[in-house]
């Protein structure tokens, strides 16, 4: 084993896990290690948790544990992406707007007090300008966005008009309940209180009973009607009617919200392309959903008390995977013929690589231990190549490396492939 260079020498430290290589932002060498403590189950379910973990329980426990090494946030710091980072700019923009509308008592944005408050606002474009700040600042201090944050930004900016027309296409279908919508509520509440008459944004509903808690996006309650309303900035999917579903058995169970236990009459879920009105469950369906999700939460709190939990490596959970670079699962052999279909069409993909030499300024000898979808070519030799100076591999050093630049095609190259870090990609030392 090599001696560590000084710019290195923190990979060797059990405390330390990496650090960004100066002059080359975007590529940063960390150390991918499981976390010292895996977290407890936790300690009230949502729908996301409980279908995160029904994905993958390693997946779950991987990015919620905390890594104090790392950064001082909980979890694994997310990667940003840029399509979810625009779906939460939208969603935003329609919490932010909708909340003033229900506060102003509007019946609709086509109201000329809506006129007049989205001047108020500064227009749908200044309402997303500020969400996508909202958005990116979420990031800051993450180090894994660190470098992508000045990107990520200017690229949601530039999406506006689209990110504009989405929220402006949802809003126009929304239907209030003006001033009436004010009269009963709370006045912003800190406690939590009957929720009689009225128009409700951003609502969380619990049942401590059940340990369960789901936040409504719109909650409306008049003599005739008791709408439960989400926000959908993506495709329809079965899983949002299970979502909405559960939500209509939480508000019926939420004895604070809710003392006398009526029941949600509608359930809507709002897409880009049109509302989708679900029938609520009766209260003999709310019986058989609420066993359901006793009995669903009570398996995904067995499987995440495993340490470490199960890996359910396929390629649709471990392509979005945010933490695969710490899952042995996913680089282990029997998963590489799995997962050949995640190969990306771009040659962008995962690769594993132990590095035997320099082979120049900037540029690596190594032989691949793993290629994400080509189990074919492991033990093969190969060029790991730094589009800019700074990064500082060390012989010996076994890398995996998300998102890399893989040319030329693999199959039948008379060359050895090379490997090009990009700005997305990122190098893990896991072993040395
Ligand atoms: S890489 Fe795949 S198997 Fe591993 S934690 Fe992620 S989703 Fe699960």
């Amino acid at each position: 084993m090599s001696e560590p260079s000084e710019r290195n020498r923190g990979f060797d430290c059990e405390n330390s896990v990496g650090r960004e290589c100066r002059g080359m932002p975007g590529v940063v060498l960390w150390n991918a290690r499981e976390p010292a403590v895996w977290p407890r189950p936790p300690q009230e379910m949502t729908v996301s948790t409980l279908l995160e973990i029904e994905t993958c329980p390693r997946r779950w426990a991987l990015a919620s544990a905390d890594y104090p090494e790392i950064w001082a946030g909980h979890g694994y710091p997310p990667k940003p992406q840029i399509s979810g980072l625009a779906g939460s700019a939208v969603h935003l923009a329609l919490e932010t707007v909708t909340k003033a509308l229900v506060h102003a008592g509007c019946t609709s944005v086509r109201d000329a007090g809506a006129v007049r408050l989205m001047k108020s606002l500064g227009g749908y474009s200044k309402v997303l300008e500020d969400c996508v700040d909202r958005i990116v600042e979420r990031f800051v201090g993450n180090p894994r966005a660190a470098h992508l944050l000045e990107n990520s930004g200017s690229s949601l900016r530039t999406q506006i008009p689209e990110l504009r027309t989405r929220a402006q296409v949802l809003l126009g279908r929304l239907r209030l309940l003006g001033r009436k919508a004010i009269a009963d509520r709370p006045s912003e509440a800190k406690t939590r209180g009957p929720l009689l008459h009225g128009a409700f944004s951003e609502i969380e509903l619990r049942v401590p009973r059940l340990r369960w808690k789901g936040r409504v996006d719109l909650l409306i309650l008049s003599d005739d009607e008791c709408e439960i309303l989400d926000f959908k900035t993506g495709t329809e999917n079965d899983q949002h009617l299970f979502q909405v579903s559960v939500y209509a058995l939480l508000w019926g169970q939420d004895v604070e919200l809710n003392p006398t236990g009526r029941l949600a009459s509608r359930l809507r879920l709002a897409y880009r392309a049109g509302d989708v009105i679900v029938t609520p469950p009766s209260a003999a369906e709310l019986t058989v959903l609420e066993n359901e999700i006793v009995t669903r939460q009570e398996a995904a709190e067995r499987a995440v008390a495993k340490k470490p939990p199960d890996a359910y490596p396929s390629a649709d959970n471990c392509h979005s995977c945010n933490v695969r670079q710490l899952c042995d699962a996913y680089w282990g052999p029997e998963t590489q013929e799995q997962l050949a279909m995640i190969a990306d069409e771009n040659q962008f993909s995962d690769v594993e690589l132990r590095v035997i030499g320099r082979h120049g300024p900037s540029s690596w000898d190594g032989v691949i231990e793993f290629f994400c979808g080509k189990p074919g070519v492991v033990g093969k030799r190969c060029v790991l190549r730094a589009s800019q100076q700074g990064l500082d591999c060390q012989t010996g050093m076994r890398l995996r490396i998300l998102h890399a630049r893989i040319t030329p095609t693999i199959d039948g190259a008379s060359q050895p492939p090379v490997i090009t870090l990009g700005v997305n990609s990122e190098v893990y030392v896991v072993g040395w």
